[in-house]
């Protein structure tokens, strides 16, 4: 027997055997059930305690959501996960989980827009207090870190910069210090980079992104130690944000196919980017599959892969985009990402949707930027689509 699974096989059979099957059923069923009855009040009180396995109440645990949460920690190689409602909810869970007013957080300026509403609005006026450095500034990071914080968090690739962070190298810094290292790990996907192995402590993802795949169900998890996710559980079951069984089984079918559609959004993103560099309308590529891309060296050493998201400016700025996105035939205009679909958009309507024209310009990203979460569609397709649509810029 093989010590570990590889990851297609990790995608396929991760968290599925510690379940037993319901009526022989091959398949994890979707349990909506509030709450599970017991025949003595004796087995109820000990599964209530702990003491032994099963369920009660479904905003605590239920057996579709524990076999979506059993998979992503399989991927992960953790010791445990727990889920919730959004990405966003994970964020935020976590973070009320392990910071308390007077407390430091170290972070930088690029990560997701929603995690940066969290950071500028909502947790300073609790008395906590936000670091937020410029993404790729080791020495500002590493400064900031020195004065000594409770946690750091990381987001690498970051969205729609594309930017790359060295998390062992922060990690060991932070731990230094004391401080907790969070990882969103959503645009690399356990498949292209596991940061628990780089020194994070906990790893968490928007599943509505590469996990689910297929931009049908919302939610977001967790990984980490035993411990640490047994903290962030009894928070989010108080708190209530859990994610819902459908939701589970939606996430729970994507996940079969993780690693078969990561390997293809890897290559078709690559092609893209290879093909958008050469083009005369095109100003500048962000992928870190790129040699030319700063951030290079450190994404060779971290990922396995460059991931599916590229963003890219044209000549012509916001004016072109107008133009020439519309005539794409395989893409959707939309604000998510990470699915079977090739999906585009520009920051003014997607990450950055909530910041001012100056604060984009403050945060460097150009009004002229394209997102573009490369499907698992034919590459021919793709580029040829590409190809046909910039055709109408001159
Ligand atoms: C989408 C996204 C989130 C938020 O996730 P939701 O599921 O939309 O709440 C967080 N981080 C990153 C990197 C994302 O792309």
């Amino acid at each position: 027997m093989r010590k570990q699974m590889g990851q297609s096989t990790q995608s396929i059979w991760g968290g599925e055997q510690e379940h037993e099957l319901f009526e022989r059923s091959t398949q994890v069923p979707v349990v909506h059930s509030v709450s599970f009855a017991y025949k003595d009040i004796d087995t109820w009180q000990k599964v209530a305690l702990g003491q032994e396995p099963g369920h009660i109440y479904s905003r605590n645990t239920n057996p579709t959501v524990r076999a979506f949460e059993d998979k992503v920690k399989t991927l992960e190689g953790a010791q445990a996960a727990t889920s919730f409602a959004s990405g966003m909810a994970a964020i935020s869970n976590t973070l009320a989980t392990f910071v308390q007013p007077g407390d430091r957080i170290v972070s930088i300026k690029d990560s997701y827009g929603g995690t940066n509403v969290i950071f500028n609005e909502f947790l300073p006026p609790l008395g906590i207090d936000v670091a937020l450095c410029e993404t790729g500034d080791y020495v500002q990071l590493e400064a900031e870190i020195a004065k000594g914080c409770r946690l750091l968090y990381l987001e690498t690739p970051t969205n729609p910069t594309i930017k790359i962070t060295d998390i062992k190298r922060l990690a060991a810094k932070a731990h230094a210090v004391g401080a907790l290292v969070v990882v969103d790990n959503t645009f690399a996907t356990p498949i292209n980079q596991l940061p628990l192995e780089l020194g994070a402590d906990i790893v968490l993802h928007s599943a509505s992104k590469y996990l689910g795949g297929h931009a049908d169900a919302l939610g977001g998890v967790i990984c980490g130690s035993h411990e640490l996710v047994e903290k962030v559980y009894h928070y989010r079951e108080i708190n209530g944000a859990t994610l819902a069984p459908m939701d589970a089984y939606s996430l729970l079918r994507g996940m079969k196919t993780l690693k078969l559609r990561v390997e293809r959004h890897n290559s078709n993103a690559m092609a893209i980017a290879h093909y958008l560099q050469s083009h005369p309308m095109v100003e500048q590529v962000n992928y870190p599959g790129l040699a030319s891309h700063p951030g290079h060296d450190i994404a060779k050493q971290q990922m396995s892969g460059f991931g599916g998201m590229l963003s890219f400016s044209v000549k012509g700025g916001l004016e072109a985009i107008k133009l020439f996105l519309p005539k794409l035939q395989f893409a959707h205009m939309a604000a998510n990402l990470g699915c079977v679909e090739t999906v585009v958009g520009p920051p003014v309507t997607t990450s950055h949707v909530e910041c001012s024209a100056e604060e984009r310009a403050a945060a460097g990203i150009p009004e002229g930027l394209v997102r573009y979460s490369a499907g698992i569609e034919d590459i021919e397709d793709l580029i040829a689509d590409l190809e046909q649509a910039l055709g109408v810029l001159k």
